[in-house]
């Protein structure tokens, strides 16, 4: 029987560690694919690059880099790179959590919606870390959350947003299936000056508090458990389509007032 093929993509960049730690881990459940950006791109949200060429770059067997965004990187490798679709594609894993609010944000989340979007099951992996990343633990884990994938495949148009707490191995809880938690940066603006006496602003939080709620995401990794949550694409706000519905008569008013009836021109009959 011939081997799934798995597409690996991030947004940290081909030369970030986290991605070849993911590969060669799920080398055990198929064949994989990297197609990743050539450099960092954190943080670009589900970004797609139109106003450049982009290029595809052969680094290894089945491993490119692309010119371009982690959504430019899964068109490319499923239009030019892979020889068939892919049975998964996996994106991480990212050097840093993908909680709450900052999915919103993520390259890595997007590689992952982009991938739901053009119909494959796609789950998103992200390590918790300060300086250095445990991506041998979250290796472990993406592993696990793929092979229940390719078993039981998704929803259509649901990914997994995976989170790996920063603790080893044997100090991993469990795994919690959770939602996404509200996140409130501390400072989220800095002000600086530059040599020349010019303000610049860097966005960049110093701290950051998270709203509490049933399940929250980043509840489960403080207790030191892998989160999962389930994130859909239809971003519409299904239980309040009544209420906006009452808005429709008062937005649908004429904005200008309408003729009333045809005007004759004098002197000319109507033909
Ligand atoms: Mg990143």
């Amino acid at each position: 029987m011939a081997r799934v093929r798995i597409l690996v993509t991030n947004d940290d960049g081909i030369a970030s560690p986290g991605i070849h730690a993911v590969a060669t881990a799920l080398g055990a459940l198929g064949e994989v694919w990297i197609v990743a950006p050539d450099r960092e791109r954190t943080a670009v949200g589900h970004a797609v690059t139109l106003h450049k060429p982009l290029r595809i770059t052969k680094m290894a067997p089945r491993v490119f880099m692309v010119n371009g965004t982690p959504v430019d990187c899964v068109n490319l490798a499923l239009v030019k790179v892979l020889p068939d679709k892919p049975a998964l594609i996996v994106s991480g894993i990212n050097r840093g959590v993908n909680l709450g609010d900052d999915v919103m944000y993520s390259g890595t989340v997007s590689g992952a919606l982009e991938g739901t979007i053009l119909g494959i099951p796609s789950v998103a992996v992200s390590q918790e870390g300060e300086d250095t990343f445990r991506f041998e633990v979250g290796a472990r884990y993406a592993t696990r959350v793929a092979s229940e994938v390719l078993a039981h495949g998704l929803p259509p148009e649901t990914i997994l947003n995976v989170n790996i707490p920063d603790v080893p191995l044997r100090g991993i809880k469990g795994v919690k299936v959770t939602c996404l938690s509200r996140r409130r940066f501390n400072n989220p603006i800095v002000e600086k000056v530059d040599p020349r006496g010019r303000k610049y602003y860097w966005i960049a939080g110093t701290r950051q508090s998270w709203s509490r709620q049933k399940d929250a995401d980043h509840e489960a990794l403080a207790r030191h458990m892998v989160s999962v949550t389930p994130i859909r694409l239809d971003t519409t706000h299904h239980a309040m389509l009544d209420h906006f519905k009452a808005w429709e008569g008062t937005l649908s008013r004429p904005l200008v007032s309408r003729p009333r009836g045809r005007r004759r021109v004098p002197g000319r009959s109507r033909v």
